[in-house]
């Protein structure tokens, strides 16, 4: 039994060696994905259930990797925040983005926002404010075009301090969210203090729409709170023409959802954006 355990030891040491040298090998990954441009932002339409029409977009990030093909968020956010990558790689995802945004704002599109999601660790760095302002005036862009998705656990830990910068990036113009609002275990105090404009209900309350009256209620009460708060509400997630129709009367402003489209690269956002929507 002895023997046994000394076997079991070495192994887990042995294990753990090998899962940090991963781990390191995956980081230097990412600094030359970052390096030679291996990423590409990809956008899903968002789209306004009274009008009918699309009126912007969510980026979302993605690694074309040449030994791994494409590579979703999921599988390398984690560690770029874990190694400070995401600043950079967060940053460039922003230019691109609002880049991508002027572009189809040059190709005489009715106006069009883009959402750029930000982690925490982006949220707390010094030069946030002084990057969001410098894309936006280099590319000469209209800072309400651009919409910044918080999480509630982004927004939650400091307080004080998330007040004055979300504060100070709505005086530059842009636009919150609150990304997956309902399934970050904080109070509902922030919503009255802090200068958010739009819910995003996470998909997770979607999905079962319209078979569990649970989440219909939910749902229902949600969207009633932020009209009364003079938020907007995006439902995301949203996958079928029923959940489209239950939150058409439930009086939803947006839907988000491979119903409307997935997400998809820039050249085929702009073909998508000239083809008329058949919901
Ligand atoms: P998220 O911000 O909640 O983004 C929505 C996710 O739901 C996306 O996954 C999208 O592809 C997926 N989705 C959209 N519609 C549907 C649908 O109808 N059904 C289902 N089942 N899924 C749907 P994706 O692109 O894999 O991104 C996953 C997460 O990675 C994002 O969740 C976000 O938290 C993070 N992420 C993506 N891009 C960035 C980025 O540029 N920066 C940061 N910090 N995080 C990012
Ligand atoms: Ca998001
Ligand atoms: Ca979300
Ligand atoms: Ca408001």
């Amino acid at each position: 039994a002895k023997r046994q355990g000394r076997n079991n030891y070495r192994f887990y040491v042995h294990s753990a060696n090998a899962a940090s040298a991963a781990r390191l090998n995956m980081e230097n990954k990412l600094r030359q994905a970052l390096e030679f441009e291996e990423f590409e932002v990809w956008y899903q339409p968002r789209f306004d259930i009274r009008k009918g029409i699309v009126v912007g977009a969510e980026a979302l990030v993605r690694w074309r990797s040449p030994e791994f093909s494409l590579v979703p968020p999921a599988q390398f956010i984690p560690l770029a925040e874990d190694t400070g990558l995401i600043i950079p790689i967060g940053e460039w995802v922003l230019r691109t983005a609002c880049q991508e945004n002027q572009r189809w704002q040059r190709a005489g599109e009715p106006p069009l926002h883009v959402s750029v999601n930000l982690s925490a660790r982006q949220f707390i760095q010094e030069d946030l404010l002084i990057t969001i302002e410098q894309i936006v005036s280099d590319l000469n862009m209209d800072p309400h075009r651009l919409e910044l998705e918080l999480t509630e656990s982004l927004i939650m830990p400091n307080a004080e301090d998330t007040l004055e910068t979300l504060k100070a990036l709505k005086r530059l113009g842009m636009q919150l969210s609150v990304d997956d609002f309902g399934t970050g275990y904080s109070s509902l105090s922030y919503l009255k203090r802090f200068p958010i404009d739009t819910l995003k209900i996470d998909q997770s309350f979607i999905r079962d729409l319209n078979h569990d009256s649970d989440d219909s209620t939910l749902v229902t009460a949600i969207i009633a709170m932020a009209q009364k708060l003079r938020l907007t509400v995006v439902a995301e997630g949203v996958e079928t023409r029923e959940q489209l129709s239950l939150l058409s009367r439930y009086e939803c402003d947006y839907a988000q959802g491979y119903l409307c489209g997935k997400p998809m690269p820039a050249t085929e956002f702009r073909q998508f954006l000239e083809k008329p929507l058949n919901l």
